[in-house]
């Protein structure tokens, strides 16, 4: 059974950025219902009720069919939102520093390159989906899913190890449900709060730097 984690910091600690109302929603509402739904979709499955999300979400194509779309939708929910609630933080966000600054740089030429490319990634996404850093290898590249899918989801290029293989090291839900309350309609201004609450710390963790 997969369980709801509880936020790392409390309901109100990304004000003004982030209101409590959204995360209590965002947090009890809809990331519970990804776990509760994921639970009853393997709850006649025995055979698969012993693999990791990522084992699942890395095998959805060996999964029965009438799960499949099931734990990808819920599954996925469940994987994308308890990395959102750890790359966000409280602590004065600042810049990314050291090696993921160094990265990142590498990447994209600078910070505000890869600000700017994440930003528009972010708001060209129609519907509801995600925009991600991923980790490829030793290279960084921003994509965007739909719906809950993870970068992990997909197959990695050959000749990279999964070990060092598709990793999201960052993500932002463009869900309308991630921002509707505090910012309506207004997609960029939500992006543009979003960076002041960036924990860069998990993020350069996720890289393994
Ligand atoms: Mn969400």
């Amino acid at each position: 059974m997969f369980k709801l984690p509880d936020l790392p910091y409390a309901y109100g600690a990304l004000e003004p950025h982030i209101d409590e109302q959204t995360m209590r929603l965002h947090h009890d509402k809809h990331h519970a219902t990804y776990v509760d739904n994921l639970n009853k979709a393997l709850e006649n499955q025995p055979d698969f009720q012993n693999l990791s999300l990522e084992e699942l979400l890395q095998s959805l194509d060996k999964l029965p069919e009438e799960i499949r779309t099931k734990v990808r939708n819920h599954g996925g929910g469940h994987y994308n939102h308890t990395m959102f609630w750890q790359i966000m933080g409280p602590q004065k966000s600042g810049e990314p520093q050291g090696d993921l600054a160094g990265a990142l740089n590498k990447s994209f030429g600078d910070l505000s390159t890869f600000k700017e490319q994440f930003t528009q990634a972010s708001l060209g996404i129609f519907g509801s989906g995600w925009a991600w850093v991923v980790k490829e290898g030793d290279h960084l590249k921003i994509t965007a899913t739909p719906n809950q899918d993870s970068p992990i989801m997909e197959p990695v290029s050959p000749g990279v190890s999964r070990g060092g293989g598709k990793a999201p090291i960052l993500g932002l839900d463009v869900w309308e449900h991630a921002y509707y309350l505090k910012y309506q309609n207004k997609r960029a201004e939500y992006i543009e709060s979003w960076w002041k609450v960036v924990n860069w710390e998990e993020v350069a963790r996720r890289l393994g730097v």
